[in-house]
């Protein structure tokens, strides 16, 4: 089991999606390898699709500053009805990037199952 860095929630599968972290470019320089769970490469696709701007200090992900950020809106599961609890993210145009790469792998991955 893994957390989903965007919601938080432990699952025993995330699809990989490479960020570029400001603060560790140095250790890591082609970026970092995270994981999100399915349902927020979901809400990730619908935020670039989307790409509405908001004001915000940082993105959430990687932690660049003074860039365009963009609202991403997730549900994290919740206990009591209607069982799960809107939040908003913030994420830089790349953060988004990179997790619609990851929603394209997805998605592939689940049509090639499919077929099967
Ligand atoms: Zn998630
Ligand atoms: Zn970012």
């Amino acid at each position: 089991m893994a957390d989903c860095e965007l919601c938080g929630v432990a699952r025993p599968t995330l699809c990989p999606i490479k960020v570029d972290v400001p603060a560790y470019r140095s250790a890591f320089p082609t970026g970092m390898w995270m994981g999100i769970c399915e349902e927020c490469t979901n809400a990730s696709h619908k935020a670039n699709g989307l790409r509405s701007k908001v004001d915000g200090k940082k993105c959430y992900l990687c932690g660049i500053k003074g860039v365009d950020l963009f609202s991403t809106d997730i549900k994290i599961p919740d206990f009591s009805e209607p069982y799960y609890k809107d939040k908003r993210r913030l994420l830089c145009g790349p953060c988004l990037e990179a997790a619609e790469n990851a929603y394209n792998i997805r998605q592939k991955e689940k049509a090639h199952a499919s077929h099967h």
